[in-house]
């Protein structure tokens, strides 16, 4: 099976490295600016072109952005690795977010135009439904339920749901050991309604976001979190003293990127992208989840 696991063991280096990038500073990958490309990594290599002449012939949302001149992506703001916003500076990092990058300058925008807007995993549907957004980028797993009222492209990344608990933690090695324990998830996620309705928790609280259910746990207040590893991972690598992952991941989450139902030509453009762009992914990859230790390959596609 194709899904990310977490290196038990992490260089301090590379944690080091993350929480950099979470926390501080610029983003690596940046786009130039100007029309002349972006997504550099830390040197000056670019990692794609923003494209010219593009014509996507029977994409609603792509004809809504080009008469908009912009591109209004979904994303998520506080996790670490794969979408976040410095408070600070407003700075926007992550794997998910260069994606999202990634998939604008491949439709002709650059970084100057595109507009992000941070919306909750309980949102992100309707978000699309309503036309607020163009396209969603934010650890956003493909299900049939949600495919009833959206469209997916990709998968362009697979991981699995996990634990999080304080590092001293001894009774919680997997999601059999919940029993009697309150574990926190958030709202609108598959992770929460997987805890519910196949493990049998003492009790369970849910959040808008992840981030408020660290600071649960740091607290004290619940015993455990549960979503997918990826996210759980870049949690770990900023307080790797206080966090730790318990046990293997119980699922398979394959990440997509949401999209208005029906509009195929965006769908087939995105898979493309994807397909052709391995070096690309490896890239992204390598900068912002290996270094909190994930390890995982580009999947392919599904027709
Ligand atoms: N991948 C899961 C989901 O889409 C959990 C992560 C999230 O809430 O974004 O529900």
């Amino acid at each position: 099976m194709r899904r990310t696991r977490i290196a038990g063991a992490m260089a301090g280096i590379a944690l080091a490295a993350l929480a950099l990038t979470a926390c501080n500073s610029g983003s690596p990958t940046s786009p130039g600016t100007g029309g002349d490309g972006g997504g550099e990594t830390g040197g000056d290599e670019a990692l794609w072109e923003v494209a010219t002449d593009v014509s996507l012939e029977g994409s609603p949302t792509f004809d809504t952005m080009t008469e908009r001149g912009s591109v209004i992506v979904g994303v998520k703001n506080d996790q670490p690795g794969l979408g976040f916003e410095d408070a600070t500076t407003g700075e926007r990092t992550g794997f998910d977010v260069d994606i999202a990058r990634w998939i604008a300058a491949s439709l002709g925008f650059d970084e100057d135009q595109i507009e992000y807007q941070t919306i909750p995993s309980a949102n992100r549907e309707q978000a699309i439904v309503n036309g607020d957004i163009d396209y969603y980028v934010g650890t956003y797993s493909i299900t049939d339920a949600r495919k009833e009222q959206i469209d997916f492209a990709g998968p362009y990344f697979i991981t699995g749901q996990g634990l999080l608990v304080a590092a001293d933690n001894e009774d919680i090695n997997g999601p059999d050991d919940l029993a009697g324990k309150i574990v926190c998830s958030v709202t609108g996620s598959t992770p929460l309604q997987r805890i519910r309705d196949e493990y049998s928790p003492g009790d369970t609280v849910e959040y808008d976001t992840y981030s408020q259910c660290v600071e649960q746990l740091k607290a004290g207040a619940v015993d455990a979190i549960t979503t997918d590893e990826a996210i759980l991972a870049g949690y770990v690598a900023l307080e790797p003293d206080a966090l730790k992952i318990a046990g293997e991941p119980f699922s398979e989450e394959r990440y997509g990127v949401g999209l208005a139902k029906g509009d195929t030509a965006l769908k087939d453009h995105i898979n493309g992208l994807f397909t052709d762009g391995n070096d690309v992914w490896s890239a992204l990859f390598e900068q912002h989840l290996a270094p909190a230790g994930i390890e995982g390959e580009q999947p392919e596609v599904d027709q």
